[in-house]
This record gives C-alpha cells, structure tokens and sequence, in this order.
C-alpha cells in the first residue's frame, strides 16, 4: 500500500516534508523525506509532489499523477534539480506502522490519504 495523492487539494505548504524528515530524523527538516513539494523555473506558480517508494517514482502534477520506476526514470525529470536529492533518500516505509502515516496526519487539505 503506498500513499495515494490529490494533487489538485496541494497547497504546497511542505507540512508533509517536515513530518516525513521528523519520521526518519526526529527533527523538523525536510532534508530527508521521502516526498518532496516539486516546483519548475518553466512555469510561475507551478508545483506538485514527488513521492519516492520502494520501487516508484510517483510524480502528482496538477494534469495528473505519472509513476516512473525506479532506475528508468525520464531524463527530463532526473535531470531536474529538485528530483535529484529524493533519488537519493530512503523510499517511503510508510512511516514503518508507527502513528499512522505522519504525512497524511499532518496534511491540512486532504490532498493524501490512504
Ligand atoms: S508515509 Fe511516512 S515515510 Fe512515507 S512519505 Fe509519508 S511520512 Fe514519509
Ligand atoms: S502537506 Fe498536503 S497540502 Fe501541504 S505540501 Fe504536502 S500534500 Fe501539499
């Protein structure tokens, strides 16, 4: 069961970043989470979520959620410099059963859930 997202709900207020970055540090840094707020210099105002899992890339775009597997993600992405670092963290555990997904819990619209 992985984490399912409403991008449309996305206010990009990064709560979901500080409670998975608590989840694996017990700190309040995004460094380490496994979904990130996803922003492009293309286009103003423009942003969505990147969820890292086990064997996906799960990118939620406000046209739609694409899901790349791990290892055959787009150049186009990869090279982007705000999917590089999630390329490099843990995949989501959700949150390993403890609490509930802290992400879900923290998100203030709605926009993932189970
Ligand atoms: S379920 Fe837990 S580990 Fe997965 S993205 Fe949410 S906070 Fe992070
Ligand atoms: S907590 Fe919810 S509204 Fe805020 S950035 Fe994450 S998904 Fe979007």
């Amino acid at each position: 069961m992985d984490i399912k997202i409403d991008p449309i709900k996305c206010i990009a207020c990064c709560a979901c970043e500080l409670a998975c970055g608590y989840h694996w540090d017990d700190a309040m840094s995004p460094i380490t989470s496994s979904i990130i707020v996803y922003r492009t210099r293309e286009k103003k105002n423009y942003f969505g979520l990147m969820l890292k899992t086990e064997e996906n890339l799960v990118l939620a775009r406000p046209e739609g959620i694409e899901i790349q597997r791990i290892g055959e993600v787009q150049e186009g992405v990869e090279a982007d410099p705000s999917a590089k670092p999630i390329m490099l963290r843990d995949a989501c555990d959700m949150c390993d059963g403890v609490d509930g997904p802290l992400c879900v819990r923290f998100c203030p619209t709605g926009a993932l859930y189970l």
